[in-house]
């Protein structure tokens, strides 16, 4: 069976940076993300792109101090195992004030962040990054 024709166009067009979009293997049910060609866990290339669920719970996460000079505006970088009910997914957490506000189970959301501007073709880059949901009490 041929790879799924919206996979390719995804691939062509990055339609993901608006959505947050996976993967899920017809052969095995497997949920990926980023979206993926092939199947990680069975080799299968029967793929279907699937969006994601915006919000879920962190599940564990790393703070990364060696940051390259000039590549971010500040360290620390922090990253999150973030549990989206199909599937889990690593990203960069953002809008951390405090460091302790990070804890196993808060709930975290998908935020599109720009990341950098292409002075000569005008295109502007996003990245989708998540963040502790903020309880109000
Ligand atoms: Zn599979």
């Amino acid at each position: 069976m041929a790879m799924d024709l919206s996979i390719s166009r995804f691939w062509r067009k990055k339609v993901s940076v608006y959505r947050l979009y996976g993967s899920r293997c017809k052969a095995c049910g497997k949920v990926h993300y980023p979206p993926k060609k092939a199947c990680p866990y069975c080799g299968s290339r029967d793929l279907e792109l699937i969006e994601l669920p915006k919000r879920g719970k962190l599940l564990s996460y790393t703070t990364i101090y060696a940051v390259p000079e000039g590549a971010r505006p500040k360290s620390p970088v922090y990253f999150g195992l973030i549990d989206l009910g199909i599937t889990k997914v690593v990203a960069e957490l953002t809008d951390v004030a405090d460091k302790n506000s990070l804890k196993e189970g808060i709930e975290v959301e998908a935020v599109l962040r720009r990341t950098r501007e292409d002075r000569d073709s005008g295109l502007i880059y996003y990245l989708l990054k998540f963040r502790p949901v903020m309880v109000h009490r």
